[in-house]
């Protein structure tokens, strides 16, 4: 097939996917990488079209108008990756600086010192960077989790590599890449290769733009909006599992269950929406206490649940202290006003068959218990004796 022909067909596809990206963006704006990639696209397009008037216009533009688009095409492509994975946008002025640069030296090479060779060497060199950057940046997660990330970065990769060897393979004048005069007529193996990258990783962006749909749709139903925390019903979901789990090792589940002491008081006084943070600030501190593999759920209101799997009453005791002992120091300071709060914890670890249902029952009780000996302390019903009662030191 004649290299204009599979420009043709180059410019039609990226005209295609390029309108299709446009779309989905348009309805999923909140979608981040998109626009950026929608915008990669449209620069492939309009880079196709300059190709195709190669000799209808003077070369300077010809040359600064194609390494601009190229350039936009994989730089672009990396702010999407970034926005995906929700890095910063790259400094603009470091980005303006490479493209400067790339095309002031591309000039150079068409002006000053004709080398197309040169000219083509660097342009490979720059995009094929780029691309390998966005297949870094895109491949994290874990890959059965995240398998659009990591076919992605495939395609970016591949692409990637083979523009850095590109000018290598096709050498001036072993490949017949460029004609006597030294003009560059872009290689027929070039274009196909860079049509099937391109469709690549715009399968890659569409399935990125689900995958990022299904994870949004799964964390609306799993977690409570104002805390972010696992909701009721999927803390219980873990908390089954955790328990299945740990009757085949062997290993006890223990759970605390935290109820804001005079909660009601603390709205009175500082507003719902005071309440609210105070909400928020609790499940910080609770957290910044914590394992990353402990679990934390609101149940309702303010009453909050914290599940320790391989855990055993003592540890569990230590650390439901721990975390009292961190919510009644760190207060929250909001709009001049310094919120001060408690919580009354009951702690109770698994016995054999035990229920999630039996359990939250009985850590309510324990819980209950801490209520009516003064509150801002921790109780259990678990223990021997000597262990019922954590005295808080006050
Ligand atoms: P106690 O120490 O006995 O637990 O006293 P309390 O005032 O915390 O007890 P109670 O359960 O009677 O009151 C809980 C309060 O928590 C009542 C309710 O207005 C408030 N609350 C529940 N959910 C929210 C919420 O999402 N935001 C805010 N700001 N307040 C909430
Ligand atoms: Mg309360
Ligand atoms: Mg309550």
């Amino acid at each position: 097939m004649h290299s204009h022909t599979l420009l043709i067909m180059a410019t039609i596809l990226l005209c295609i996917v390029t309108t299709v990206i446009a779309v989905m963006w348009y309805f999923n704006r909140r979608i981040p990488g998109l626009g950026n990639w929608g915008l990669s696209y449209l620069s492939g397009f309009a880079l196709c079209l300059v190709l195709l008037s190669h000799g209808r216009l003077p070369e300077p533009v010809f040359v600064a108008a194609s390494q601009t688009l190229t350039f936009l095409v994989a730089y672009l492509n990396l702010a999407g990756a970034r926005a995906y994975v929700g890095r910063t946008p790259l400094p603009r002025h470091r980005v303006g600086g490479a493209l400067a640069g790339l095309v002031a030296l591309s000039l150079y090479f068409t002006i000053g010192h004709a080398h197309p060779a040169a000219r083509f060497a660097l342009l490979s060199l720059v995009s094929g960077i780029l691309f390998l950057f966005s297949a870094r940046t895109l491949a994290t997660g874990s890959i059965g989790r995240y398998p659009a990330r990591y076919l992605f970065a495939l395609a970016s990769s591949t692409h990637g590599l083979f523009l850095l060897v590109r000018p290598v393979l096709f050498s001036p004048g072993s490949t017949g890449l460029f004609d006597a005069t030294s003009t560059l007529t872009v290689s027929q193996f070039v274009v196909l290769e860079s049509i099937v990258a391109l469709m690549l990783m715009a399968f890659g962006a569409l399935m990125l733009a689900n995958e990022h749909s299904a994870a949004e749709l799964r964390r609306l139903a799993e977690r409570d909006p104002l805390t972010d925390v696992f909701n009721r019903r999927s803390f219980m979901n873990l908390f089954d599992k955790a328990l299945s789990q740990g009757a085949r090792n062997g290993q006890s589940v223990a759970v605390l269950l935290i109820d804001l002491d005079h909660f009601k008081a603390i709205n009175d006084s500082v507003g719902h929406k005071g309440g609210d943070a105070a909400l928020r600030h609790f499940v910080r501190t609770a957290v910044s206490t914590l394992r990353n593999e402990d679990v934390i759920g609101r149940l309702g209101g303010e009453e909050f649940a914290i599940l320790l799997a391989g855990t055993g009453l003592d540890d569990a005791l230590a650390t439901a202290e721990r975390v009292r002992a961190a919510i009644e120091e760190n207060r929250l300071q909001r709009a001049g006003a310094t919120i001060a709060l408690t919580a009354s914890i009951g702690v109770v670890s698994s016995r054999r068959n035990d229920s999630a249902d039996a359990m939250l029952d009985r850590a309510d009780q324990a819980m209950y218990a801490a209520k009516h000996s003064g509150r801002n302390r921790v109780e259990t019903l678990d223990a021997e004796p000597a262990l019922r009662l954590i005295e808080h030191a006050a």
